[in-house]
């Protein structure tokens, strides 16, 4: 008889990620999963060969000069900042300490599809609440949330939505769920919105509201895997003893304190992913693709329906050029197509002009 599993386990479903290879294409474009198309800044590739030198020794089990280097950049207190393996990990830390058997898991109807492999690691029953029209639904949530829910996650901008809420609407959320529930702002696109702090006073207000930030979009670090998070102390406490001593490696704190110290390259890279996510939503809807203004370093292209969008995605992966199907989100009809570099914005958008021409 064949050894089982923890309660939940087999019902997780694997995690699709973005495509990165087209059948008979040597050079793809990959805009299938959020990347920075300038990747790292030259400051933080060298701080990773130079991590070469003490490679032999055991990284620090507190993460400070990291943790530094975000409280400086943030004006936050160090002590309220915990570093992981991607920001996934550090989701992965708050199900396993906060949710278990019995226990609800929300996120929204269109929501990261980690989430709900998260909350049945954690063997808790996972809840997807709908939104209004691809945007978040404070109302839904706080009608579904209940006694057995201990965590709410919520994504804003949202991802694959690319819309956003208030922060009004986010503080009215937070005051509106249930004790002994925590919400977890997943702030991984905060850093493309211009003056946006990813709402982190409420996390200074309140006792049960958690932000968490990655190092894997703006930062151009997603294969290096560095995420953070801001939380009230209590909560600090107990992630941290969930969490392995030596959870990041040399090469990624070291990564990651030289990309925070390089603002300079954040600001570059917003104010071109804002000039062309701008102009591709526009170019697109010239063409009868609308999309909602984004807030995020991606556009959710919207097609007549679920056959227009496989053909369009197929036109495209045809040319080497990769952007994510969306019916896993409950958006079928839709693509979420990374804002790329200028002349890979350019060719998507041609090629969605020839793929719909050839349509009419
Ligand atoms: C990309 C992304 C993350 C980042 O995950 P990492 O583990 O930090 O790479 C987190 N949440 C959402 C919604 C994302 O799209």
């Amino acid at each position: 008889m064949a050894v089982t599993p923890q309660p939940g386990i087999l019902e997780i479903e694997l995690y699709q990620g973005g495509a990165s290879h087209a059948p008979g294409v040597e050079n793809v474009t990959k805009l299938s999963s959020n990347e920075n198309p300038f990747g790292a800044s030259d400051e933080t590739r060298a701080a990773i060969v130079a991590s070469a030198h003490n490679i032999h020794r055991y990284p620090s089990t507190d993460h400070r000069p990291l943790r530094e280097a975000i409280a400086e950049v943030h004006g936050l207190d160090v002590d309220k900042i915990i570093c992981g393996v991607g920001s996934d990990e550090i989701l992965t830390l708050i199900c396993q300490a906060y949710a278990g058997p019995g226990d609800e898991v929300l996120y929204t109807e269109h929501g990261f599809s980690m989430y709900p492999i998260l909350a049945r690691m954690a063997g808790a029953t996972p809840v997807a609440v709908p939104e209004r029209d691809r945007q978040v639904d404070v109302d839904a949530l706080l009608a579904r949330a209940g006694a057995k829910t201990r965590v709410v996650f919520l994504t804003n901008p949202g991802n694959p939505t690319s819309t956003m809420i208030s922060g009004r609407e986010v503080k009215r959320l937070a005051k509106g769920l249930p004790v002994d529930c925590l919400l977890v702002m997943d702030g991984a696109y905060v850093e493309y919105v211009e003056g946006f702090d990813g709402n982190v006073k409420l996390v200074e207000a309140r006792d049960d509201v958690v932000m968490t930030r990655t190092f894997s979009k703006i930062y151009g670090l997603g294969g290096m895997r560095v995420g953070w998070g801001y939380a009230p102390q209590g909560v600090i406490d107990v992630l941290n003893r969930v969490r392995g001593p030596f959870n990041l490696s040399n090469t990624a704190l070291a990564a990651a304190e030289a990309a925070m110290r390089d603002q300079a390259w954040v600001n570059k890279c917003r104010a071109e992913n804002t000039r062309l996510r701008e102009w591709m939503g526009n170019a697109l809807a010239e063409i009868g693709v609308p999309s909602d203004a984004s807030c995020t370093n991606f556009v959710l292209a919207r097609f007549a329906d679920t056959q227009e969008a496989n053909g369009a995605e197929a036109h495209l992966r045809g040319q080497g050029l990769l952007v994510r199907k969306t019916a896993g989100y409950g958006l079928p009809h839709c693509l979420r197509i990374t804002v790329g570099d200028e002349p890979a914005c350019r060719q998507v958008v041609a090629a969605i002009r020839a793929f719909k021409d050839n349509l009419s």
